[in-house]
């Protein structure tokens, strides 16, 4: 599982920060979180295709979360997709899409999915899941949770034991919990691993530090901020509904999280090491994100 920052400004792009967007891999799904205008130029800097990106996912409808969109349906026309794309985001998402998708002049030939998100889950595959949680910004404002589904495996040595290794079985004893094999009856707890958590990416979208995001947050391997602002700027943190480092970082440290990584930094700051160092001083595995920057998880 691969996380790509490919925007790390906040609602200013500068000379070495694109607007806000950010790449999740996994496994073959491909997602967006968030994207901020020139986000498939970003992209052209990676190596992943705008192509193979199959939902875009989108924390609120300020233009520098959302308005990127509109070129890469555009350019995803012009280079013929065919398969579906889903956008999810907060109420109003599908006026903006519609708009798109009705403007003759992008002749769409492709089909786009809109769904409102609402506090929950919003999607579940066999082995993941996505949950939206509302946060505190200027406008209505969701974080998102990405939740790996915790993995079944077998113990080879029982399954050998039972003649059922590499068996086709298995996978049933998987699905039901219970077989028949050879006049025996075997249950899934008798021959499974103890179970292993998966994996958890939190992103926060624009907020302030708050409740909702750290009873997100708890126990993810990878926290993603909304760090506009630092301690110069308290103030206008909670006035204008942003984070600031080291409030965000307390919420870290609060809720376990293995790595916390800042973002969405206000053009005020030339050097955004500043806020990493007053994360750190909370939160040592503190990071400020960079354009470009990839996390393996
Ligand atoms: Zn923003
Ligand atoms: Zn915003």
């Amino acid at each position: 599982m691969k996380v790509t920052f490919l925007g790390t400004s906040g609602s200013l792009p500068t000379k070495k920060r694109g607007q806000p967007a950010i790449h999740l891999q996994y496994k073959d799904e491909s997602m967006l979180w968030d994207c901020g205008e020139g986000t498939q130029r970003q992209l052209k800097h990676t190596d992943i295709s705008p192509f193979k990106i199959n939902s875009a996912y989108i924390t609120h409808l300020h233009a520098d979360h959302l308005i990127g969109l509109a070129g890469l349906i555009q350019s995803l026309q012009f280079l013929d997709r065919k398969e579906k794309l889903e956008i999810y985001g907060p109420k109003g998402i599908d006026r903006y899409v519609e708009f798109f998708k009705n403007w003759d002049h992008f002749n769409l030939e492709f089909e786009i999915d809109t769904i409102e998100i609402r506090k929950g889950r919003i999607k579940e595959r066999e082995d993941y899941e996505v949950e939206a949680f509302p946060v505190k910004h200027s406008t209505p404002s969701y974080g998102f949770i990405f939740k790996e589904k915790p993995s079944i495996n077998l113990n080879k040595e029982k399954l050998k034991e039972l003649d059922l290794l590499n068996h086709p079985k298995c996978s049933e004893l998987k699905e039901k919990g219970e077989i028949e094999h050879k006049g025996n009856k075997i249950k899934l707890e008798d021959v499974k691993e103890p179970e292993k958590e998966g994996r958890k990416v939190v992103y926060s979208g624009d907020t302030k530090p708050c409740k909702e995001l750290e009873r997100a947050a708890e126990n993810s391997d990878l926290l993603i901020v909304d760090s506009t602002f630092g301690e110069d700027h308290k103030e206008k943190s909670i006035e204008y509904g942003h984070g600031e480092a080291k409030g965000m970082a307390e919420i870290a440290k609060k809720a376990n999280v293995g790595k916390l990584v800042l973002t969405h930094f206000s053009n005020r700051y030339k050097d955004e090491r500043e806020l990493e160092k007053e994360a750190r001083e909370v939160f040592e595995e503190s990071y400020a994100a960079e354009d470009f920057m990839e996390i393996e998880i």
